[in-house]
C-alpha cells in the first residue's frame, strides 16, 4: 500500500535493526485518514470471506481493526492486557510474549463476544515473530470461531511471523513488508 509506505519513509524511526517506531502515525499519535484507507484495504482484501468478527490487541491494534470493522460493517474486539490473571470462567485467556517489552503477559477476551458461529479476521500494527498473533489465534480457537486470516499493517519480513502463520495454514495480508532495517533505513520488500 504505497500511502502507507511514503507515511513510514517519512515519519517511520528506525530504532535499531530490530525494531521500526510509527509513533507520529500509528502507535501513540494516530493519522485518521491514513488508518481509514488501512481499513479500507483490509476490507478490500477479506470482503468475500464471509468474516463476522475483527480482534485485536490493545492498544496499537485498535484503530486499524475499527476502521476495518467499519469498512466491512462487524463489531471489533480488542484483547486486553493484564499482568497477571486469576482465572476466571467467563474469559479466554492466553499468553503472549511481547517482541517490544521482552515480557511475558497475560490477553483475555470476554467469552460472551465470540462464539462457533464467528468467522475472524485478525488485526495487528505489526508482525514480527508473530507470538502475539498466535495468542489471539488460540484466543479464537477456545471460543470455537473460524479464521479467515491475518491483517497486518507492518510486516517485518526478515522475522519468523509471516512463516510461522503461513505454515499453520493462516492467510496473512500486510500492508507494507520490510525487508530490513539496516543502515537505520527502512527497506521494503516489495
Ligand atoms: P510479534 O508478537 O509478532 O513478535 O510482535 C508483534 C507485536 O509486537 C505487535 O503487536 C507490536 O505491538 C509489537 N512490535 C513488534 N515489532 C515492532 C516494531 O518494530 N515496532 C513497534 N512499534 N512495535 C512492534
Amino acid at each position: 500500500m504505497e500511502a502507507l509506505k511514503q507515511k513510514i519513509r517519512e515519519m517511520g524511526t528506525v530504532l535499531s535493526d530490530q525494531v521500526l517506531k510509527v509513533d507520529a502515525f500509528l502507535n501513540h499519535q494516530i493519522d485518521p485518514a491514513l488508518m481509514q484507507k488501512v481499513g479500507h484495504e483490509f476490507a478490500e482484501r477479506y470482503r468475500a470471506q464471509g468474516v463476522t468478527k475483527i480482534v485485536t490487541i490493545e492498544a496499537s491494534g485498535i484503530a486499524p481493526a475499527i476502521m476495518a470493522g467499519l469498512e466491512l460493517g462487524v463489531p471489533v474486539i480488542f484483547a486486553r492486557k493484564f499482568q497477571s490473571l486469576t482465572l476466571k470462567s467467563e474469559l479466554l485467556i492466553s499468553k503472549v510474549f511481547s517482541f517490544t517489552k521482552q515480557t511475558e503477559s497475560t490477553i483475555a477476551i470476554s467469552a460472551k463476544h465470540l462464539s462457533a458461529a464467528d468467522h475472524v479476521l485478525i488485526i495487528d500494527d505489526f508482525l514480527a515473530n508473530g507470538h502475539a498473533a498466535k495468542a489471539l489465534i488460540d484466543l479464537i480457537q477456545q471460543a470455537g470461531a473460524s479464521i479467515a486470516g491475518l491483517g497486518i499493517v507492518i510486516e517485518k519480513s526478515f522475522q519468523d511471523g509471516r512463516k510461522l502463520l503461513e505454515n499453520e495454514g493462516y492467510r496473512v495480508e500486510s500492508l507494507a513488508r520490510v525487508a530490513s532495517l539496516e543502515g537505520g533505513q527502512v527497506h521494503f520488500l516489495d
